[in-house]
């Protein structure tokens, strides 16, 4: 069976990193799409479980390698998602998390109508600031770069199949679980199991 791409956004700050830490705490068969970035890691980020950290000369090298299924610039910086990995991680019949912007999303769906697509919500603009400056990660111009963003990206909610509302991890970390299993249950994706029962009917 072939695992299915999720894609979530949302602003940054949006928490999407905790929810998604939290949901593979309990989702079995799930993995996570690293990403190559040429942003410089942060403290505490470590090279091949965040991100890929590299120069933009090996960025340019990948997009004409054609490495990429999508890759855009967010905040200044490049971001891509590497194909051989979602195809390795979907081949194993596992669902691949990748945690893309907008612009990303938008390329993953032209590409593959089938991806499921999420966007996670901050309950308010005052909160997502909040959230951002107590992550501290940032420079102050970084910081206010990605909440003057954060105006577009809340309003690119509405291209998305689902939103979760990020007002409390414990809830939104179950509506994300929920739709995961949910979409798992679609009888579309079944329709291998679903032909293995129907064939032990079949008493002719
Ligand atoms: P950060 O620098 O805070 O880790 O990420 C900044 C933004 O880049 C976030 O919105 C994140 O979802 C997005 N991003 C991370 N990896 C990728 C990727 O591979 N492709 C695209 N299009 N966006 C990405």
């Amino acid at each position: 069976m072939i695992g299915n791409l999720i894609i979530i956004s949302s602003p940054s700050g949006g928490g999407k990193g905790t929810l998604i830490r939290e949901i593979f705490k309990t989702l079995d068969k799930i993995s996570y799409s690293i990403s190559y970035t040429t942003r410089t890691k942060r403290e505490g980020e470590v090279d091949g479980r965040d991100y890929f950290f590299i120069s933009q000369g090996e960025f340019s090298q990948l997009i004409d390698s054609g490495e990429f299924l999508e890759y855009a610039e967010v905040h200044g910086n490049f971001y891509g998602t590497s194909l051989r990995q979602v195809e390795a991680e979907t081949g194993l019949g596992r669902d691949i998390i990748l945690e893309i912007d907008v612009q990303g999303a938008h390329a993953v769906l032209a590409k593959k109508p089938d991806a499921i697509s999420i966007f996670i919500l901050p309950p308010s603009f005052e909160i997502l600031r909040q959230r951002l400056t107590d992550r501290g990660t940032e420079k102050k111009k970084d910081l206010e770069l990605r909440l003057k963003n954060s105006f577009q990206e809340v309003s690119s909610y509405k291209f998305f199949q689902y939103v979760v509302i990020n007002r409390e991890i414990q809830s939104a970390s179950n509506e994300l679980k929920t739709i995961i299993l949910a979409e798992r249950l679609r009888s579309i994706r079944q329709t291998e199991a679903i032909q293995d029962i129907l064939n032990s009917f079949d008493v002719s």
